[in-house]
């Protein structure tokens, strides 16, 4: 006789212990026969030998299971409960186990499915809200024009200027959304350029010497000692460290300094090496602390009504956090109201084995 042949063929108990998904099997007399650990975890311990509906009463589910006894024919339900205090959802498969009159259920989770079809529908949400505020007000002004300030030289200029801001955040929304659609896609490819951050640095606040002088921020900038090596790409540090400057000098207001420091560091906690770290800081209003977990949410602001007149999009931060994914980074942001806030970026530097 082969090993195969004297080999004693499993239990259904034993065959559903080895699933890893929560999954019983009721018989005709709607009992629950057995139920594996995943299973019992999650519907109870007592339910073994008990009427199924000691193990759950959705309606839906509980039709489904009495009829699936009845004709066989496998079926799915979609279940929610309530898990350790927020919403979980399930896929339940019924499917009678050949002539034996059993009826197998199998939970499978989908509330990571459930999640991020929520959050594709906040997005469009979120995105629709931010397009219409400068639609309705370009809209507004068009009607104004056509009619009562048609003769009006001074207020057609004036409404066109606001129009022509309004036309520039709308420009700057989709340009960002772009952006952001862009990192996203790239996130998981790892870049390959050996660069120095220094250069990096150094292209940020020459870029945005401009806009510093017209707030009149003065910019301060501490390379530390010797090269900065990373491996990076080169556009996207760029515009992790755009964006942090440019808010630093948005939000931290006229008259004062924003600085950019580097340095290195033998062993970061998280990285678990060693790290390269910049920090942008200024010495503005500074943030509430119960912001800053969720300051690089997309459209997540502090304080909105100041984004929006700076021309914030709220998708900055959101580009920072996918950029550093990708590099392998991450962002620490620290603040005090009223004491400024600073936003440190900590890379792996290059190790030089690539
Ligand atoms: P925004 O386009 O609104 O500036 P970001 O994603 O860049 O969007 O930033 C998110 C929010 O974080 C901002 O709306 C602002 O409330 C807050 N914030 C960012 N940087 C600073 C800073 N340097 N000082 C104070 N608040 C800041």
């Amino acid at each position: 006789m082969t090993s195969q042949a004297s080999a004693k063929l499993p239990t259904v108990h034993d065959l559903i212990a080895a699933i890893p998904s929560p999954t019983l099997v009721i018989d005709r007399a709607e009992k629950v026969v057995t139920l594996n650990d995943a299973a019992e975890v999650f519907l109870g311990k007592s339910v073994a030998g008990r009427h199924f509906t000691t193990a759950f009463r959705h309606p839906k589910l509980v039709e489904a299971v009495e009829l699936g006894l009845l004709d066989r024919t496998p079926r799915k339900v979609s279940y929610q409960i309530v898990e350790n205090g927020s919403d979980a959802f399930y896929d339940v498969h019924l499917r009678a186990i050949g002539d034996s009159g059993l009826l197998l259920l199998s939970f499978q989770n989908a509330t990571g499915l459930a999640q991020a079809e929520q959050m594709r529908r906040d997005f469009v949400a979120n995105v629709s809200h931010e397009l219409r505020t400068p639609l309705t007000a370009v809209t507004g002004f068009i009607e104004t024009l056509r009619n009562s300030a048609r003769n009006d030289a001074e207020a057609r200029s004036r409404f066109l200027s606001i129009m022509a801001g309004e036309a520039d955040r709308m420009n700057r929304l989709v340009g960002e959304l772009l952006t952001l659609s862009r990192v996203e896609a790239d996130e998981r490819v790892r870049p390959t350029v050996q660069l120095d951050l220094r250069d990096v640095l150094q292209a940020t606040l020459r870029n945005l010497g401009t806009l510093a002088q017209e707030r009149a921020v003065s910019l301060r900038y501490d390379p530390g000692q010797g090269p900065l090596p990373v491996i990076g790409d080169s556009d996207q540090l760029l515009q992790v460290f755009t964006n942090l400057v440019e808010n630093a000098i948005k939000y931290g207001g006229a008259d004062q300094s924003v600085e950019a420091t580097a340095r290195k560091i033998a062993h970061d906690p998280v990285l678990r090496g060693p790290a390269i770290e910049v920090t942008i800081a200024d010495h503005g209003p500074g943030i509430d602390p119960i912001h800053l977990p969720r300051l690089t949410e997309r459209f997540y602001r502090a304080d909105s009504h100041r984004s929006r007149e700076l021309g914030g999009t709220g998708l900055g931060l959101a580009i920072v956090k996918h950029i550093l994914n990708r590099h392998r980074g991450r962002l620490r942001i620290t603040s005090q109201p009223g004491q400024g806030s600073q936003f440190t970026v900590i890379l792996p530097p290059d190790s030089g084995d690539i």
